[in-house]
């Protein structure tokens, strides 16, 4: 195939790589090439980003080093809460399509924000798929391995930016149970241990303390390897803040989301 072939030809059928929609007969070498090209084009910039079954809708707005990311399929409330907030504020959204808190990989299951680690992926596969035999475990951790690094890239704000990931919570998980494993925390409504911030970087928490909320600060990742992006962002250093609310508090988490766009650098 001709790498002169003009890429805005009568697109029939399409096919996705790399999460662009492109023309089926189109090679993957071939796409990276116009796509070096005309990345500055919003037509080419890919809408969706991927690692086994999680699958994320990309929504950009304006220019801006904030990224967004609700990455739990069945936090519905924290969903409704960022699709309407990236309608007023600049940055970049990613918003797992799947309405279930797992997704699919190989024949099994993964918490996707158990992923971001080998040792938490493996832990996270064991107990969520206790039939599988070594080999299809072995797969699975393969596929991860090999395309982690690209998501968090993603997924991970550029230098200075920050990465806000929304959740919703139950009865089983409040900011109690992160104060054990956290460096510092500032506890201004014990009575609402389920909405609260997790952040990772020393400036971001003085600011959040001087919040009516609840905030935890994990500068250091947290002695036991979960795979979460939270634990991946404070071994890295780099800027990162859980927003947690008990699910059907979308006004709460709206007004803490506000908080922190109004606080926060
Ligand atoms: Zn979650």
């Amino acid at each position: 195939m001709s790498a002169r072939r003009p890429v805005a030809r009568v697109l029939t059928r399409e096919r996705e790589v790399d999460g662009y929609q492109l023309p089926i007969d189109i090679s993957r070498r071939e796409f990276l090439a116009y796509a070096s090209i005309f990345s500055w084009i919003p037509f080419f910039r890919p809408k969706h980003v991927s690692l086994v079954g999680a699958r994320f809708r990309i929504t950009r707005y304006g220019h801006s080093n904030r990224r967004y990311l609700v990455i739990h399929g069945n936090e519905e409330t924290a969903r409704e809460v960022l699709i309407a907030h990236m309608r007023a504020h600049q940055g970049i959204a990613y918003i797992v399509e799947n309405h279930t808190r797992t997704v699919p990989v190989e024949s099994g299951q993964i918490d996707p924000n158990r992923m971001f680690s080998r040792v938490g992926a493996e832990a996270n596969l064991k107990r969520l798929n206790p039939d599988w035999p070594p080999e299809r475990l072995e797969a699975a951790l393969a596929v991860l391995d090999h395309g982690r690094e690209k998501l968090v890239k993603v997924l991970l704000p550029p230098s200075g930016g920050l990465t806000i990931a929304l959740h919703n919570n139950s009865e089983a998980y409040s900011v109690r149970d992160e104060q054990p494993i956290s460096d510092a925390a500032s506890i201004r409504e014990p009575d609402n241990p389920h909405a609260f911030f997790l952040c990772t970087d020393d400036e971001d928490f003085r600011k959040l303390t001087t919040s009516p909320y609840n905030v935890v600060f994990q500068k250091k990742a947290p002695p036991v390897d979960d795979g979460s992006l939270s634990r991946l962002a404070a071994g890295r250093g780099v800027r990162y803040v859980n927003l947690e609310v008990a699910t059907g508090q979308g006004s709460r988490q709206q007004e803490m989301l506000d908080w922190l766009e109004w606080n926060l650098e």
